[in-house]
């Protein structure tokens, strides 16, 4: 495929296969419960699924929704958006955070930290429905 494909790896992965790298990834944390790294919503032990950023980029559906958050140009802490630095780290906290309020920003600079992001993303069954149409319509 593309320059990208070759730079980033592949396409998505599907449903299952996300599925089962969270599953992955919780037995090696043995974490009893995390937060979703989109919404911040809990998400149970074994429940949940695990996208790398490469593959977080590939949704316009994800990127549109970071743009309107800037666009709506409100300035809030990573407390009062529900992101727990205790969960997830501070510097990933951080990141989401000034990803979501930066008002100057535009899009190459939300896909610039997306990219910037070296943990795996957790994703919880709502937001994969709603911003990974893609890959929650395979199996
Ligand atoms: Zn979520």
């Amino acid at each position: 495929m593309g320059l990208w494909q070759t730079l980033f790896g592949s396409k998505n992965p599907s449903k299952q296969q996300a599925r089962e790298r969270a599953l992955a990834w919780w037995q090696q944390n043995g974490k009893t419960s995390a937060k979703c790294d989109i919404c911040a919503n809990e998400v149970s032990a074994n429940e949940g699924y695990l996208l790398h950023s490469a593959e977080v980029l590939q949704s316009d559906n994800y990127i549109d929704f970071c743009c309107q958050k800037m666009a709506e140009g409100v300035t809030r802490s990573a407390g009062s958006l529900g992101i727990d630095p205790t969960v997830f780290g501070a510097a990933k906290a951080a990141e989401i955070t000034l990803i979501l309020n930066s008002a100057v920003a535009g899009r190459d600079q939300v896909i610039a930290k997306i990219k910037s992001q070296t943990t795996p993303w957790l994703v919880c069954e709502t937001c994969l429905s709603r911003r990974f149409p893609k890959i929650a319509a395979t199996v």
